[in-house]
């Protein structure tokens, strides 16, 4: 089976438990939760039984050691995973607003996180691997952008394909290098998945049809636009298959992407069709809301078989 590798910062999450609670004063919290896109991605990619590992930097904590472990149990290769000594791992503080929406208190950049490199042993990772994913919010700083770029030009060296899930917000496109290396990205990307508005921040066109287009003539194979409870659309060369979520208790969305995007790609390496992707990423991102924590939902492929079996269908996209 096809080894896919993911680069990019290992956190800890701690939410404040009431909804609509405020950072600006002390209140309950729950956590630490094993945290970071990456991270959440490779363990859903290795509960679906795909090789999968991960290159990333922890602090000698307990919050480094409590990812470790969870990516080692679900059966990830941490071998890339570095350890260090004087650095903290890095943490992410959410309240959820009275919307919906989310708001955070980062430690990233600072973090252990920040530290990431292509060691020794990232190299013998990405030796093995057959493709690369990256995650936008992982390209915050010129040094773990180049760690992308050594992954992305190595995977793709060795015949393999790369995938790109944007995942920013609009703050973050001001960051130095973030614009040409998102391009960069997207000039190696066969596969993208944006989330609703991320498909037009590399599109000139407003209406989703023309925004696909224009990345299918830049030469990307499939383009995978998630929709939150209403499921996904995939498109390629040869059109469009729109699937629709399944319907459950939305309890916590943080990760619902990362477990779409990893069962996604994990099913279009097998070479499955367009639907059976969709329908077993759909299955996982939704699963993945229903428990409080970003990894804390993810599902090993016979959960996902069982809950798609009985599961109902939501409003398609
Ligand atoms: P993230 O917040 O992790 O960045 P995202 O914005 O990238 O998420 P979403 O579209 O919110 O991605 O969610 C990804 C997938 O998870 C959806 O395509 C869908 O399959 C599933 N999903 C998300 N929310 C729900 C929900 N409330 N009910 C059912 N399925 C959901
Ligand atoms: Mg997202």
């Amino acid at each position: 089976m096809k080894k896919l590798v993911c680069a990019g910062e290992i956190l800890v999450e701690i939410m404040a438990e009431r909804i609509g609670q405020s950072f600006l004063a002390p209140g309950p919290l729950i956590g630490p939760f094993p945290s970071g896109a990456p991270a959440i991605f490779i363990d859903q990619a290795a509960r679906l039984g795909q090789p999968a590992g991960l290159i990333a930097a922890v602090g000698d904590d307990d919050f480094g050691h409590l990812n470790i472990e969870r990516l080692r149990a679900d059966g990830a290769d941490i071998s890339a995973i570095k350890v260090h000594r004087g650095a903290a791992t890095g943490t992410a503080f959410v309240t959820y607003e009275t919307d919906g929406s989310r708001h955070f208190v980062y430690n990233i950049k600072q973090s252990a996180a920040g530290l990431i490199e292509i060691g020794v042993e990232a190299r013998a990772l990405l030796a093995g691997a057959d493709h690369f994913h990256v995650m936008g919010t992982s390209l915050f700083s010129p040094e773990v952008i180049e760690v992308a770029r050594i992954g992305i030009e190595t995977v793709k060296a060795r015949g393999g394909t790369v995938s790109f899930d944007p995942n920013i917000r609009k703050e973050m496109l001001d960051l130095p290098g973030l614009r040409d290396a998102l391009h960069f990205v997207l000039s190696k990307t066969d596969v993208f998945l944006p989330s609703g508005p991320e498909l037009f921040i590399f599109a000139g066109a407003t209406d989703e049809e023309s925004a696909v287009r224009e990345m299918l003539d830049r030469g990307i194979s499939a383009v995978v636009i998630k929709k939150g409870a209403q499921g996904a659309v995939h498109y390629d060369k040869t059109g469009r298959t729109a699937s629709p979520g399944f319907v459950v208790d939305e309890i916590d969305p943080t990760g619902a992407g990362d477990c779409f995007a990893a069962a996604f790609v994990s099913f279009w390496l097998r070479g499955e069709v367009p639907e059976k992707a969709l329908r077993i990423a759909n299955g996982c991102g939704a699963l993945a809301v229903t428990r409080k924590g970003p990894m804390e939902g993810i599902a090993s492929l016979a959960a996902v078989e069982a809950f798609l079996a009985t599961a109902r269908t939501g409003t398609p996209a």
